[in-house]
């Protein structure tokens, strides 16, 4: 595999094309922003581990029938993934009160709630990526209705099992972000990254976060809290 021009340059990910018309590099940073951009540094060592993260709980959830985007790790940073068109969702999975959602609707956070919740936003970091709803998505034609049942069906099974896989390891699952998709012929596959940057992991005994929320509001530990995550996952 040859690596070839830089596509594009997110926040936290560079991607590339190869010389496979059909598959990317995606090469993770250490940078970090929040609020949209508003806040920006660096944690050390998070390329690395959001990279290896993402992709060990992703051959897991292709165990479990879930379709996704990765090819191969090719080094600590660095993944060959599927070309895929985005779906521009950012499909959000909450299992307590947290983030966004806790502001919204005046829940202290860790208020449980009765079932699972998803959410969708429009991915459009000028309006502050916007929640909107199913008639949203269909009207916009972002996402067919058949693609959007495929989508929530896939969240919720991604759901099921992280936050069982996670329990065992003594960690909350909150909430998380997931995006989906689509490869040439229109197969829904999961794409973007799973790791502390998007989900809320908190320790199940100590109620210690465990993920990028240490960033957003300055609590400090940050690096160790993302090293944490990569060892009870991966052991080291
Ligand atoms: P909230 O809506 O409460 O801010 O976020 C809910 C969950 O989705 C959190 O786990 C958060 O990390 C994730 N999330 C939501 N939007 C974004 C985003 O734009 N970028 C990242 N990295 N994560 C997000």
């Amino acid at each position: 595999m040859e690596k070839r021009e830089m596509l594009y340059e997110g926040k936290a990910k560079r991607v590339y094309a190869t010389d496979r018309s059909d598959q990317l590099l995606v090469s993770y940073k250490d940078d970090a922003t929040a609020f949209n951009g508003l806040k920006k540094g660096q944690i050390a060592g998070k390329g690395a581990i959001n990279n290896r993260m993402t992709n060990f709980l992703m051959k897991k959830l292709e165990q479990q029938g879930i379709p996704t985007h990765l090819v191969e790790e090719v080094s600590d940073t660095d993944t060959l993934v599927k070309r895929v068109t985005i779906v521009p969702l950012e499909v959000i999975v909450r299992n307590i009160a947290a983030g966004s959602l806790s502001k919204r609707l005046g829940l202290p956070e860790g208020t449980p709630m009765g079932h699972t919740v998803l959410e969708y936003c429009y991915k459009d970091d000028a309006l502050g990526d916007p929640m909107v709803n199913e008639y949203h998505i269909a009207a916009m034609g972002w996402a067919s209705e058949e693609e959007m049942r495929l989508i929530a069906d896939y969240a919720l099974r991604i759901n099921d099992f992280l936050r069982s896989y996670l329990k065992d390891l003594g960690v909350d699952l909150i909430d998380f972000k997931l995006e989906f998709g689509r490869l040439m012929d229109g197969t829904i596959v999961l794409a973007d990254e799973i790791s502390p940057d998007t989900c809320r992991f908190w320790d199940s005994k100590t109620g210690e976060k465990l993920d990028k929320d240490r960033f957003r509001r300055d609590l400090g530990g940050v690096e160790d809290a993302y090293r944490e995550m990569m060892k009870r996952l991966m052991g080291a």
